[in-house]
């Protein structure tokens, strides 16, 4: 059966209402909901039908969150976080689950980042490193770069002798579609200072996330 359906196809999106999100204002809003309502028009959905005339309006909105990172207040984040202390062993944070958007499919890519430093005087609040993952993950993101971005900003921030980043995560742009390789799992790495330099300082930040391989070897 063929659907008919109104040539007035964005007729929908006129009852909903915006309002100013952390990263997205009301009007940028709008406009990402009127893209969303010509997607769903071009692959042959109403726009108007029902179930689905809320669609732009929700997408629009997810995006204010997905993209939460772009807008993270970096002061804000740190607040009172760093703590001088005569502690020099390696600090490990491990595990830290997140969600982030490929920029080249516009789809998820998600899994966990570690991350270990050896402190020079200072160390930061346990807390605040799962917060930096992220505020780098909630963007649009390549892997790389995001681990990179990780790396570089605890470096800069608490000038330790070294920092070690590693990111495993699956890509659904990988597992849906392309090469569909459904259980595939990139791991990325970002060895700054003594972590580069020094085999052993490696060898035990890897031994402590569990890794079976040295990333540089
Ligand atoms: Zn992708």
């Amino acid at each position: 059966m063929i659907e008919e359906r109104p040539t007035t196809a964005r007729g929908g999106l006129k009852q909903l209402t915006f309002e100013d999100g952390l990263v997205l204002s009301a009007e940028c809003k709008e406009v990402v909901a009127e893209a969303i309502s010509t997607i769903l028009d071009a692959i042959g959905q109403d726009p108007a039908r029902d179930d689905i005339a809320s669609t732009p309006l929700r997408v629009a909105r997810m995006y204010d969150e997905l993209l939460s990172g772009y807008m993270t207040d970096q002061v804000e984040l740190l607040n009172d976080a760093l703590f001088d202390v005569e502690y020099d062993e390696m600090v490990v944070v491990k595990d830290i689950d997140f969600y982030s958007m490929c920029e080249h499919h516009m789809l998820p890519f998600y899994g966990h980042a570690s991350v270990g430093y050896l402190p020079n005087d200072k160390v930061i609040g346990l807390s605040k490193i799962p917060r930096l993952v992220d505020m780098f993950a909630r963007r649009l993101q390549v892997q790389e770069r995001m681990t990179q971005q990780i790396a570089t900003f605890l470096e800069e921030l608490i000038k330790p002798r070294g920092v070690a980043v590693v990111v495993e995560a699956s890509h659904l742009c990988a597992a849906m579609r392309g090469v569909k390789k459904q259980r595939t799992r990139m791991v990325t790495s970002a060895m700054l200072g003594a972590f580069r330099d020094n085999p052993s300082t490696r060898g035990e930040f890897m031994m402590h996330i569990g890794a079976s391989s040295d990333p540089l070897l």
